[in-house]
């Protein structure tokens, strides 16, 4: 994967923030993309590169990073990332589609705001980047789509109505598209993580997160480097004949 360029979307923190470092140590050159959050997305850079330089990697060969405002619902901005990342590096082989919120409610109380903000971000923001980028992909004739989804997108959760549908939304287009240009040499597929130790589930009504935690075989939250590694996985090299999957990466559950 040494010398490849990966997007990743919503790097400053979490689950993002995890798959750039891990990309890093391949030698992946990384855009860490944020909506809000630029300090946290220039120490995710930091933390990337002192990854890969405690990975053996020195001089020239230490992955590039590029730290890129843009807000995923914005056509524009996924437009500009896109674009930003050619200027720089010339291709684009690996997008992690990983930004993502909550906006959490029973239906019954759910804002009709709520339930499009969050499909705004975490389906439409998915598709508009995969649309970005799949120009350059496909004249590559290699490429790497991984799209964050979610096991609450599989199974459902009270209380995450827009969260849930947004979800099973990103499966259904992961599994679609990758039958559109699997014989353009890109593969699409998706990681569906379960609960996760991040500033997200921090937020999470307690009884929501009581429901989930207490059905975890693994009998311990997932760390957002049990994620990463499944995306690593996706991206490389190796997963070439692997499309159109959904892997769950939640303890078992
Ligand atoms: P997190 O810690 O809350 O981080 C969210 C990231 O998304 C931040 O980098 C944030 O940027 C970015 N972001 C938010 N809105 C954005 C927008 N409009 N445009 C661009 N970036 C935006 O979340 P996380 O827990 O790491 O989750 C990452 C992904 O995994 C999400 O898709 C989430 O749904 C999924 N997931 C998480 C869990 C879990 O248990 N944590 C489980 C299943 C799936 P700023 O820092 O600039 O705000």
């Amino acid at each position: 994967m040494k010398g490849r360029t990966a997007i990743v979307t919503g790097a400053s923190r979490g689950i993002g923030r995890a798959t750039a470092v891990r990309l890093a140590k391949d030698g992946v050159n990384i855009v860490i993309n944020f909506a809000g959050n630029r300090e946290a997305a220039e120490e995710t850079a930091r933390m990337a590169v002192k990854a890969a330089e405690e990975a053996g990697y020195t001089g020239e060969e230490i992955p590039r990073m590029l730290v890129i405002q843009a807000d995923v619902a914005k056509k524009e901005d996924c437009e500009r990332l896109a674009e930003e990342t050619l200027k720089k590096f010339g291709r684009i082989d690996i997008l992690v589609n990983n930004a993502g919120i909550t906006r959490d409610n029973l239906l019954m109380r759910m804002s009709d705001e709520d339930f499009d903000r969050v499909m705004d971000i975490n389906l439409r923001g998915s598709f508009l980047m995969m649309k970005a980028v799949s120009r350059a992909m496909m004249k590559q004739r290699w490429g790497r789509i991984v799209n964050m989804a979610s096991i609450v997108g599989v199974r459902g959760n009270a209380g995450q109505i827009n969260y849930a549908a947004s979800k099973a939304g990103v499966i259904g287009m992961t599994k679609s598209f990758a039958k559109e240009i699997a014989s353009r040499g890109v593969t699409v597929n998706a990681v569906a993580p379960g609960f996760i130790e991040t500033d997200m589930t921090a937020a999470m009504p307690e009884a929501a997160a009581e429901a989930i935690s207490s059905a975890i075989p693994a009998g311990r939250l997932g760390k957002a480097e049990d994620v990463a590694e499944a995306v690593r996985f996706f991206a490389s090299e190796e997963a070439a004949y692997v499309t159109g999957q959904v892997l769950c990466v939640d303890g078992g559950m």
